[in-house]
């Protein structure tokens, strides 16, 4: 039974991946704090095409440019608006959930944080975690 299943609010969109995750990171970009609402996502990566959506799931994607200008697909509940999952146009290679989507959170660890020069002044996450100015590499 794979660890990774979640929804939005409104349950009108639902995932599974049988892939272990394998990056898990907080991102403090100004883009995540607009189209999350709050101070920054929590995502975890995994390989691109390895989530399936049920298939009704009411999913409708905005395409935004950050700042390094290449595009990042954010993939949103068109019902009750829940960010679900992100896809950024680099060689990574990793679809990335906002893990505030999954129904079991309790192995979230976050091991690097991005875009830590536009972070709230109020977040302090734990020291150990790597942190990027902006971008990793
Ligand atoms: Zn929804
Ligand atoms: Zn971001």
């Amino acid at each position: 039974m794979s660890k990774i299943t979640g929804n939005c609010l409104c349950k009108s969109v639902k995932y599974s991946c049988n892939e272990e995750p394998l990056m898990t990171a907080v991102c403090h970009c100004e883009n995540c704090q607009r189209q999350t609402g709050t101070a920054f996502s929590i995502i975890v990566g995994v390989p691109i095409g390895s989530i399936v959506f049920e298939s009704d799931s009411t999913l409708t994607e905005y395409v935004d440019h950050g700042e390094s200008g290449r595009a990042v697909g954010r993939k949103f509940c068109n019902n009750c608006g829940s960010p679900i999952v992100s896809i950024v146009e680099s060689s990574l290679g990793l679809e990335l959930i906002k893990a505030g989507t999954l129904n079991d959170k309790s192995w979230l660890k976050p091991t690097m944080q991005f875009w830590c020069e536009t972070a709230q002044p109020w977040v302090k996450i734990d020291d150990e975690v790597e942190s990027h100015l902006r971008n990793p590499g």
